[in-house]
């Protein structure tokens, strides 16, 4: 990236709208800090939606969300290797480039930030950014290292986009409630902003893993909103027990054939401990697996 790329991209802002504009690609960090610092100057607000790809609804419902909160948007595409501990995941995982940009260019994305592996990780690369407590338990107690992959590569991203707000969803709670303490504890002046889960009409939660089920597993998936749903609606009627809801929300899942339940919490929704009894807001999350494929859903109880 050279200086004149971005004064080139600050000159188009005044262009019309209604022609969708077409995203700058950024390769390196040492690129978007360049772009992300001309456009600082230049006095603008930056939003940035940090994506592993293979972009769907849900993670369009945020693009647009923070296409409207800043001047220039930022969509980080990395499929991020620190954060995966199986390596079969790592290379099932979908790759959409092309469909990718397009949905990005549609909906006003100003600059893709999809840097490469070797750019992200160079030889000698020895830090390690992570947050105690908050990722201990749910996904954290299941996959060994995986939050400390993310909050590593989220922290690397905010120093190389810069960004005043970063937009992530609901669906990945625990994750979203880790980089939020990450960015408070470390003063890094950002808003992290959290959104809800965008679903099929059906209630299944949007995600990129989605296309790995078989007709026969996704319409097994829908164990995962059904056990939300259980619970909700207990603790709706007035039920405060804690394990009476888990072992009635668990059933939903165990009842399924292929259906392997990892886990099913109620947890504190601030601090993510577990709860015995429901007094303040509350968090239901779970894990499945469906045959090779791990889901993940989760919503209030209050
Ligand atoms: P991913 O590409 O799976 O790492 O997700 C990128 C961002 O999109 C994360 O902040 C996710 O929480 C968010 N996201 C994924 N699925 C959904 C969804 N169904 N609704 C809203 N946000 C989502």
């Amino acid at each position: 990236m050279t200086a004149s790329t971005a004064t080139a991209w600050i000159a188009e802002s005044d262009r019309d709208e209604s022609v969708p504009k077409q995203p700058q690609v950024i390769r390196t960090p040492e690129d978007m800090h360049a772009l992300s610092a001309q456009v600082r100057a230049g006095g603008k607000r930056i939003a940035l939606v940090p994506t592993m790809g293979a972009l769907h609804a849900g993670h369009l419902s945020l693009v647009d969300h923070a296409r409207g909160k800043a001047e220039f948007l930022v969509v980080s595409i990395f499929v991020n290797p620190l954060q995966f501990d199986r390596d079969a995941d790592l290379d099932a995982y979908p790759r959409t480039w092309e469909a990718d940009y397009a949905l990005c260019a549609e909906h006003g994305v100003d600059a893709i930030y999809a840097p490469t592996a070797p750019a992200m990780y160079p030889d000698g690369f020895a830090t390690k950014v992570s947050v105690s407590g908050l990722g201990a338990g749910l996904c954290g107690a299941h996959r060994p290292g995986h939050f400390d992959g993310v909050t590593t590569v989220v922290a690397k991203l905010f120093g190389a986009v810069m960004p005043h707000l970063a937009v992530f969803g609901q669906k990945d709670y625990q994750q979203l409630k880790i980089v939020q303490r990450m960015a408070a504890d470390l003063n890094m002046d950002i808003e992290v902003e959290g959104r809800p889960t965008l679903r099929e009409a059906d209630g299944l939660a949007m995600s990129s893993r989605n296309v790995h089920l078989s007709p026969a597993q996704r319409e097994q998936a829908l164990c995962l909103r059904r056990a939300l749903d259980k619970a909700q609606e207990l603790a709706r009627a007035g039920e405060r027990d804690v394990e009476k809801i888990k072992t009635a929300a668990a059933r939903l899942v165990e009842g399924v054939p292929e259906a392997r339940l990892e886990y099913l919490e109620v947890v504190d929704a601030e601090n993510l401990a577990p709860l015995a009894k429901l007094e303040g807001p509350a968090r239901m999350a779970l894990a499945v697996w469906l045959g090779a494929t791990r889901l993940i859903d989760n919503d209030d109880l209050n």
